[in-house]
């Protein structure tokens, strides 16, 4: 066995449902092999029942530092591995997760609250992603330009960056580390990654099944590190000189945090924080498309997405039409275990969201706003320690202060408008620019929102909803989501440093810009 396998093997302790120890061990972790000192362990408890699930091991600021430099050792070797042959190894790794599929996606229901449809499509996009990286590995493509110097060679080189950190949040607990380990990976870089605080294990599965593809693909094993830390120990990693991308998924509190730190040691950032996002629905949308797009994009997730529909704009001659429509699909939605058949909203994630959720609807209710739908907890009896509440719909006069607010819980606000231009910049108004939506069937309005003058996000959509975007475009957004792009497109170039080269084979020496010297 590894040293990286042993290390994710180990720091498991307490008791586990049936199917989560079945997936565990299935992914290769050995819960035979408790590690960590009881003092220094830290619990994973579940937003379904609020029952704690285990203890895991807590690293130390030594266990960090070690994890970092292991991670930098491996990289020569790494870096100097043909590329392609990089690709075997997230090929191997992509093989594992399809193989795995329904026992991560366990994990990631039992941690995150998820509903198994949504914890299947998380760990797909894991999968589409080393399918896109293995194609990718082949193609790390340089730009050669003409030289103005005769007898001159002008070209561009992408090398590998070195160790990459990635700090994952809660929310897409697997799927956005793999976003950024299958590109970083077969770019040449090593990843140390500090999950959420609350999606350790489906973590600890996930490395675990790295790991044996390193093992088997024959890869330096230090290339992946997983830190078992709080937002403690991952300030060590931020501020470590030895990582030179921090790539960090979670709130815009968070990214002013990390974004400094790296910036005073003139590290990379990857920065992908909240959003704010939202949605128009014009006169002459197809009302029925708009009301399934909504409802998925606002409720899914129980609204813990970061690209979660958060701000409805209605044309006023539909607003009533479509706002009935939109309330009484609220009110049967079902909320529940989201293991239970026919479940579509499960749990928030603790007591901290329900209370953020509270407090903005009585925000909102003071700035002028009126719950149509919602808000209200369910299940406090049967699970006094979990948190479920019926999406909420708010019906608001106009974008006031809560509005601007990213709640991570699902409320959707809406409002009317009369005025394209003006709603288009009404929905710019806010300072996060991840996702964005129009319904509309008039192409004008749609080219009008898709146009440098319409939305400001980094995703804007036309007839679809906010969420569920897929591997190979480019995700990010704007504004305070903090400007970075992964799983598609271009976004490889942030795993990796363009060298520019000029090879003179002139036998002379002509400077640039017509320059003489001796
Ligand atoms: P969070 O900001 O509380 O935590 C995210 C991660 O950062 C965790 O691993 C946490 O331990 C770590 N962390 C926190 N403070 C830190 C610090 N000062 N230095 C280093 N690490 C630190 O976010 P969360 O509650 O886990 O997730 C929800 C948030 O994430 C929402 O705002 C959501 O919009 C955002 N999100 C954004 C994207 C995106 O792609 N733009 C994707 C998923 C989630």
């Amino acid at each position: 066995m590894t040293e990286t396998l042993a290390r994710s093997s180990a720091p498991i302790s307490g008791s586990l449902s049936a199917d989560v120890r079945a997936a565990l061990e299935a992914c290769g972790v050995d819960l035979g092999a408790v590690g960590g000192d009881p003092e220094t362990s830290t619990a994973v408890a579940s937003p379904i029942t609020g029952e704690q699930l285990v203890g895991t091991r807590l690293d130390r600021a030594e266990d960090i530092d070690a994890a970092i430099g292991r991670a930098a050792a491996a990289f020569p070797a790494w870096r100097d591995t043909p590329a392609p042959v990089r690709g075997q190894l997230v090929k191997r790794w992509g093989e594992l997760l399809t193989e795995h599929k329904t026992h991560l996606a366990t994990l990631v229901t039992a941690e995150v609250g998820k509903t198994p449809s949504e914890a299947l499509g998380e760990v797909q996009e894991m999968i589409d992603i080393a399918d896109l990286a293995v194609g990718q590995s082949r193609q790390l493509y340089g730009k050669t330009m003409p030289s103005e110097r005769p007898g001159h060679r002008l070209q561009e080189v992408w090398h590998p960056l070195g160790v990459v950190g990635v700090i994952s949040a809660f929310n897409f607990p697997v799927a956005v580390y793999a976003w950024n380990t299958a590109l970083a990976l077969v770019c040449g870089d090593t990843v140390v990654w500090k999950p959420a605080d609350v999606t350790r294990l489906s973590a600890i599965a996930v490395d675990a099944l790295l790991a044996r593809a390193v093992a088997e693909s024959g890869a330096p094993e230090g290339i992946h590190q997983l830190l078992l830390t709080d937002a403690e120990g991952s300030k060590r990693l931020v501020a470590d000189r030895r990582v030179a991308l921090v790539s960090a998924t979670g709130s815009v509190r968070m990214g002013r945090e990390v974004g400094p730190v790296v910036a005073e040691r003139f590290g990379r950032t990857l920065l992908e924080l909240g959003g704010n996002n939202g949605a128009i629905v014009a006169p002459s949308a197809d009302l029925d498309l708009a009301l399934r797009g909504v409802v998925f994009a606002a409720a899914g997730t129980a609204g813990q997405r970061c690209t979660t529909l958060r701000r409805l704009f209605v044309h006023s001659s539909v607003a009533d039409q479509l706002t009935k429509r939109v309330v009484a699909a609220y009110e049967s939605l079902a909320v529940g275990d989201p293991r239970e058949e026919g479940v579509l909203v499960g749990p928030l994630v603790n007591q901290r969201s329900f209370e953020a959720q509270q407090a903005a609807l009585a925000a909102a209710q003071e700035q002028g706003g009126t719950v149509l739908v919602g808000g209200d907890r369910e299940l406090a009896e049967e699970h006094p320690d979990a948190y479920y509440v019926r999406p909420a719909v708010v019906s608001m006069p106009s974008q006031t202060a809560i509005v601007h607010e990213e709640t991570f819980a699902p409320i959707l606000y809406v409002m009317t408008y009369d005025d394209l231009d003006e709603v288009v910049a009404e929905h710019n108004a806010v300072p996060q620019g991840l996702s964005s939506a129009i319904f509309t069937t008039d192409q004008g309005e749609a080219e009008r929102f898709l146009s440098a003058a319409g939305s400001d996000c980094g995703i804007a959509n036309v007839n679809i909803g906010t969420s569920g975007a897929e591997i190979g475009g480019a995700f990010g957004g704007e504004k305070e989501t903090g400007g970075g792009r992964e799983s598609g497109s271009d976004a490889w170039k942030a795993y990796m440093r363009p060298s520019t080269q000029t090879v003179n084979y002139s036998g002379q020496l002509p400077l640039a810009q017509g320059v003489t010297f001796i």
